[in-house]
């Protein structure tokens, strides 16, 4: 048989995703780098999340079929066999300790991905030294500013207060985080959406217990890049979302004077007390500065989760320097000009996408790897302020002020340089772009 004939195998890659929006987002990007790369993919999806995403535009190149009766989402590249049945690999999110249990029990190579930041997870592998060393869990609010000294590479800046509340009792959380942390360091390797110039110093701590650490964010940069660099469908904003998209404040920052603008936004799932919104309100609006403000739909619990929950008063007195929506175009607004600053939650998505855009933060971090994540934008990469646990609007005031005005100069030239490096570790020959190449390569290796 000619050569040109045969049809080609491509490895048949198994996505398991932690099924929460954030997770699922971050592996549909990965899986439509490798789409595009040609490897065939079957995407684990639940129906909870399948349902709820504006989803019509995935993985351009590729077929692909949702089948509601398994759950699955199967992507095949144009070179590959739709009926082949072995999964010669499984890309199993990390934080789904059991999905790498059942894939080293049934015998299949694992490769293990993490949405969170690169030094989350090596904070969360020293839990177990930090139990041992009796640094954990923390004695209470007095013990708050203490310096946590083992975690390698952390020990000058890392205070009690930059870890997840889950640290604060010796429960079954902190236990399960500690043991699945750990998880991560097993299997062929590890994938993460971060990049080495931003986190080289704890990946070269990481990569003395995993040597097989992939870096290849960030994701939603690299897939920019490299659909536009092979003529593929650019990508489009508003897929993957949960909510419906308001772009109607892409034509208000369009009149908005360059760099004037903070835009605020907590996320898809942090929730706030009223008190808490208003005084991020009153903070924002007596800095003098113009805002645009994600409130989301269920965001304040208290008021209900139906209609509109936001305070008529709140919209009325905004009107002036203020844009209110309910969900934003977030990359879009982050790239536009009239941006000068992000009051975020510090999620490792939006802490990525404002590093891409070269957008200084004040972070006010709600849970999980947010409050670490916080720590190194403001005291590791110089990129902000970090407001922590406290919600008070004269903070609020000064910090946008610091942000905007007083430190803006330092801030900006940190946060340009940044930015610039993401670009260049995701165009051809940079950290990211070779790793996701060797990623690839490596699946291909074991379906010999
Ligand atoms: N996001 C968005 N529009 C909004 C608010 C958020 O598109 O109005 C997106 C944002 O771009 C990011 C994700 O939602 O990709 C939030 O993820 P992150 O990891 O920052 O926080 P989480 O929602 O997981 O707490």
């Amino acid at each position: 048989m000619d050569k040109e004939e045969k049809p080609q195998t491509s490895p048949h890659v198994l996505i398991f995703p932690l099924p929460t929006q954030g997770n699922v987002n971050s592996m549909l990007k990965l899986a439509e780098l490798l789409a595009l790369a040609g490897l065939n993919l079957t995407f684990l999806n639940s129906d909870f999340i399948h349902e709820q995403l504006v989803t019509p535009m995935l993985f351009p190149d590729s077929s692909n079929m949702w089948d509601s009766n398994s759950g699955l989402y199967r992507m095949v590249s144009r070179t590959g066999i739709p009926e082949q049945p072995r999964v010669d690999c499984i890309i199993a999110d990390g934080g789904l300790g059991i999905a790498v249990d059942v894939a080293e029990e049934v015998g299949i190579p694992v490769i293990q991905f993490r949405a969170i930041s690169a030094c989350c997870i090596w904070a969360f592998y020293a839990v177990p030294n930090m139990i041992q060393a009796g640094e954990l869990p923390i004695k209470g609010k007095e013990d708050m500013d203490r310096l946590i000294t083992n975690i390698p590479g952390m020990e000058t800046f890392l205070r009690c207060r930059d870890l997840p509340s889950f640290c604060r009792v010796m429960d079954s959380t902190l236990q399960r985080t500690a043991k699945d942390a750990r998880k991560n360091f097993h299997g062929h390797g590890l994938v993460l959406n971060t990049f080495e110039d931003l986190e080289g110093d704890t990946l070269s701590h990481m990569r003395t217990k995993s040597p097989n650490i992939y870096t290849v964010g960030p994701l939603h940069l690299h897939l920019r890049t490299r659909l536009f660099d092979s003529n593929r469908t650019l990508f489009n904003q508003s897929s993957n979302n949960v909510h419906e998209v308001d772009r109607s404040c892409l034509s208000w920052l369009d009149k908005q004077p360059k760099g004037s603008v903070v835009y605020v936004s907590f996320g898809s799932i942090a929730v706030l007390s009223s008190e808490q919104v208003f005084e991020f309100w009153f903070g924002l609006v007596n800095s003098g500065k113009r805002f645009l403000w994600v409130l989301r739909p269920g965001i304040m619990p208290e008021k209900g989760d139906e209609g509109n929950n936001i305070p008529v008063e709140l919209i009325k007195g905004t009107k002036e320097r203020g844009c209110i929506v309910s969900w934003a175009p977030q990359e879009e607004v982050l790239g536009h000009g009239a941006i000068g600053g992000f009051l975020t939650h510090s999620g490792s998505n939006s802490t990525l996408e404002s590093v891409v855009e070269g957008v200084p933060m004040i972070c006010w971090p709600y849970f999980a790897d947010q409050q670490i994540n916080s720590r190194f934008v403001s005291q590791v990469w110089g990129l902000g302020l970090d407001m922590k646990d406290l919600c008070d609007r004269h903070i609020v005031e000064k910090m946008v002020n610091d942000l905007m005005v007083e430190r803006r100069d330092e801030f900006l030239k940190s946060a340009t340089k940044m930015a610039k490096l993401a670009g260049q570790c995701v165009n051809v020959g940079g950290s990211s772009y070779c790793n996701l190449d060797r990623l690839v390569e490596d699946i291909k290796s074991m379906n010999i």
